[in-house]
C-alpha cells in the first residue's frame, strides 16, 4: 500500500498551534512495530518529501508523540532517519548560526545559533536503539526536530525573523 501524504499543521491556525506548542509523549516499545505506527512513519516520510522539507516531527501532522523523521539527503544516509524518543547529549559548546525555516511556519526565516555537533540516541523503526554522532547540518536538523517534540519552534531561538512575503 502506498503511503498517503498528510497536511502539515501550521502555527497560524490556533487549534494546530496548540498541538505544535505541546510537549509530546514518549512512544512505547510495543507501539513501534504496529501496522498503524509503521504506516504513520511512511506517511511522515512521504509528507516531508512532498513538502520539500528535510525533517518532520509528529506534532506537525497533528500527532503529539516523540517521533521525527529526517531526509536521507541531509548527510548521505542510506535511508531516512527515524527517531523515536530521541535524546541528545554531548552538544558541542561551539555553535554555528544558520538561517532556518519550518514547514509549519511558511515564508518565515531566521538565523539560529545551534551546537555544531552532538550525540543522538533514539529508537529506529524496528524499535532498536541506535546512537550516532552528528555534525553540521544533520546536528542542526536533529536539534530543530527535537525542539518540535518539546513544543519549541525555531522562531523562539532565532535572533531575527524575516517574513519572506516582504522580500518578494
Ligand atoms: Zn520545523
Amino acid at each position: 500500500m502506498r503511503p498517503t501524504s498528510l497536511p502539515v499543521w501550521k502555527l497560524k491556525n490556533a487549534d494546530q498551534a496548540a498541538i505544535l506548542r505541546t510537549v509530546t509523549q514518549p512512544v512505547s516499545l510495543e507501539a513501534i512495530p504496529t501496522p498503524a505506527m509503521q504506516e504513520l512513519i511512511a506517511q511522515m516520510i512521504k509528507t516531508m518529501y512532498q513538502a520539500e522539507g528535510i525533517g518532520l516531527a509528529a506534532p506537525q501532522i497533528g500527532q503529539s508523540i516523540r517521533l521525527a523523521v529526517i531526509a536521507r539527503e541531509v548527510q548521505g544516509l542510506a535511508e531516512p532517519l527515524v527517531l523515536f524518543n530521541p535524546s541528545v547529549t554531548d552538544m558541542s559548546t561551539q555553535q554555528v548560526s544558520l538561517e532556518e525555516g519550518c514547514l509549519s511556519i511558511p515564508k518565515v526565516f531566521g538565523p539560529v545559533a545551534r551546537s555544531w555537533s552532538l550525540k543522538l540516541t533514539a529508537l529506529d523503526r524496528q524499535a532498536q536503539t541506535y546512537t550516532i554522532m552528528a555534525e553540521d547540518l544533520l546536528a542542526r536538523v536533529i536539534q530543530h526536530e527535537v525542539d518540535h517534540l518539546n513544543g519549541m519552534l525555531f522562531i523562539d531561538r532565532a535572533s531575527t525573523i524575516t517574513d519572506g512575503q516582504h522580500l518578494f
